[in-house]
């Protein structure tokens, strides 16, 4: 049975940092100078199973500095995950207060557990002039491009359905039904394909970490994101 994804929701932490607290993920973003340098959001949507994790890993050490939100979750730790690295292993009221203090920048139920992304931190590095990167399925995409218009969409598409579903029986980790309801979710994310900015299909893992790792940079390189401090100081015309 195909599981309806719903329409409204928001949550995120970075893995050098200590676990947080639910109080710490409660805390509103700063607000913005305007003449400071606003770091880029950027996020990778994709069938569980499709590649995201091994593509993030692989490109983010050669990609600078580069925030990766950790997110909440009420689904059970899978062998080799720890709590603050992976995810926050949360239970559902923990999870629920999150919600209920606005603590989320997005959340989704995705196949009978809780995803979200805690605020706090994303707002925090955004404002300090750092680029994000979440990776989130599509119901929470949605929620994030809505509040943040200029959000840099990235879809992982797998080659083919069924290499997906292989992928997915590899790993070992879920039932039967779970499989089929993460393969019923990534029908419907495939379907939405075209709401992104740019598609990356993981056929060779490391021509899908070139594609990645070229649009960071192409985006990093918009002459729209220039502020006037930056041409000033290309009119400089006395060495600082
Ligand atoms: P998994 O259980 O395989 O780790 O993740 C299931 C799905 O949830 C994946 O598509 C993953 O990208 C997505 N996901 C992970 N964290 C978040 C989050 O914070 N918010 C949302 N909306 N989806 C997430």
């Amino acid at each position: 049975m195909v599981e309806s994804i719903p329409d409204e929701q928001r949550l995120d932490r970075t893995r050098e940092e200590t676990p947080p607290t639910v109080s710490e993920l409660d805390s509103p973003g700063k607000s913005q100078d305007l003449e400071h340098r606003r770091g880029i959001l950027f996020v990778m949507t994709g069938a569980s199973g499709v590649g995201k994790d091994s593509i993030r890993r692989v490109a983010l050490p050669q990609l600078g500095d580069i925030h990766f939100s950790v997110s909440a979750t009420t689904r059970e730790k899978r062998p080799g995950e720890e709590h603050g690295s992976q995810y926050y292993f949360v239970g559902r009221d923990e999870f629920e207060s999150l919600i209920a203090n606005d603590g989320l920048l997005e959340y989704a139920d995705y196949v009978g557990d809780y995803y979200g992304t805690p605020a706090a931190p994303v707002d925090e590095a955004l404002a300090a002039g750092r680029d994000v990167l979440l990776e989130l399925e599509l119901v929470g995409a949605r929620q994030v491009k809505r509040k943040h218009d200029d959000a840099v969409m990235v879809f992982i598409a797998p080659p083919t359905l069924s290499e997906l579903e292989r992928r997915l029986r590899g790993r070992g980790t879920d039932s039967e039904e779970k499989i089929q309801k993460r393969l019923a979710r990534a029908r419907e994310e495939i379907r939405a394909m075209r709401e992104f900015d740019f598609v990356v299909v993981n056929d060779d893992l490391y021509g899908a970490v070139e594609v990645f790792s070229s649009i960071i940079r192409a985006e990093r390189a918009r002459a729209g994101r220039l502020l006037d401090a930056d041409i000033a100081a290309f009119l400089r015309e006395t060495d600082a």
